[in-house]
């Protein structure tokens, strides 16, 4: 009938064209992988965390699967601090609408009394001096030099995407000096922080490298990186850096970088986590393996991408600056 046709045509709602999946936003879905990634090295590292490569050989040949185990037997597809501080981090990060020291350090203590599979030492003993002094920066020193700052990288580099860079550094050293206030580990987040930020850009491995490594090496010529293979990874956040600076640059693909980088041994989840999100970067969401994805833990996997999307729209709605507090 022709008035039921014309009320049709009234009410009907408006078509919408439907969004495109947040992961083909070019910019979206490498943030998305970097996530991924860092989660993705975590779990295929602990395996191997404090494993000299010799004792990986005997008892793995090559570890290039996500099993669990490792000394804090973990379940397989299951993360450890890198990817629950980073998370805790980011969560605070959208609660707040900024990075900001105070509730960095909140999120951090409350991460902490959830009683977490791992913890650094350094975090443990500034986030215990945070209780009693309530001051969310930790005292500078040289000695803490480990790389717990830089593991948790992430959320930031996410959150000030297209910001000024006075305030994506001032964002990185909130967030770094809650539980290390020191040089080098300064250095070492704000070099990872934009490396991440150009390979979500798009940016060819070579240029970022002499945009950001060299850059790194000029300033702290102890971060050098290129003579000796760095076997055994400390937590020293320099040799820690120097380990994935040499699978990132000698390897070609997300699985080859993560596999070098790991087969190392030491303090393989770290190495793996901060890999995993500069290579998770580069290549992209189409380089993760499926194998990897599938044995990562469900809720981690959806944590991991629920807030790299809300940490990248909180950074196009507004300046995320660091607030001096
Ligand atoms: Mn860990
Ligand atoms: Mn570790």
């Amino acid at each position: 009938m022709f008035w039921s046709g014309e009320l049709i045509a009234r009410t009907a709602p408006i078509r919408r064209r439907a969004a495109p999946p947040p992961w083909e936003t070019p910019h979206v879905g490498r943030g998305i992988a970097a996530y991924l990634g860092l989660a993705i090295g975590d779990a295929l590292g602990a395996t191997v965390e404090f494993q000299t490569p010799n004792e990986i050989r005997h008892q793995h040949g090559t570890h290039r699967d996500i099993t669990g185990g490792g000394w804090l037997r973990l379940k397989a597809g299951q993360v450890t601090d890198d990817t629950t501080m980073s998370l805790a981090l980011g969560q605070a990060i959208l609660e707040r609408g900024a990075v900001a020291a105070d509730s960095a350090a909140a999120a951090f203590d409350a991460w902490m009394r959830a009683k977490p599979v791992d913890i650094g030492n350094t975090v443990r003993r500034n986030l215990i001096a945070f209780r009693k002094n309530g001051s969310p920066e930790a005292a500078p020193s040289e000695h803490d030099a480990g790389n717990g700052a830089a593991m948790r990288v992430l959320p930031v580099a996410l959150a000030c995407f297209g910001r000024p860079l006075a305030d994506i550094l001032a964002a990185s050293r909130a967030q770094a000096h809650v539980t290390h206030n020191n040089a080098l580990s300064d250095a070492a987040c704000e070099m990872l922080v934009l490396m991440v930020q150009d390979f979500m850009n798009g940016v060819d491995a070579p240029i970022v490298r002499s945009r950001h490594v060299d850059t790194l090496v000029a300033r702290h010529p102890v971060f050098a990186w290129e003579r000796k293979r760095v076997e055994n990874p400390s937590g020293y956040v320099v040799e820690t850096v120097q380990a994935v600076l040499q699978a990132l640059f000698s390897t070609e693909s997300f699985e080859d970088c993560l596999i070098d980088v790991v087969n190392r041994g030491g303090d393989a989840d770290t190495t793996g986590a901060i890999a995993g999100m500069l290579a998770g970067a580069h290549y992209g969401n189409d380089a993760l393996p499926r194998r990897w994805l599938k044995a990562l833990d469900e809720t981690i996997r959806q944590q991991c991408e629920t807030q790299a999307e809300e940490l990248l729209r909180l950074a196009a709605d507004k300046s995320p600056a660091a607030e001096t507090t």
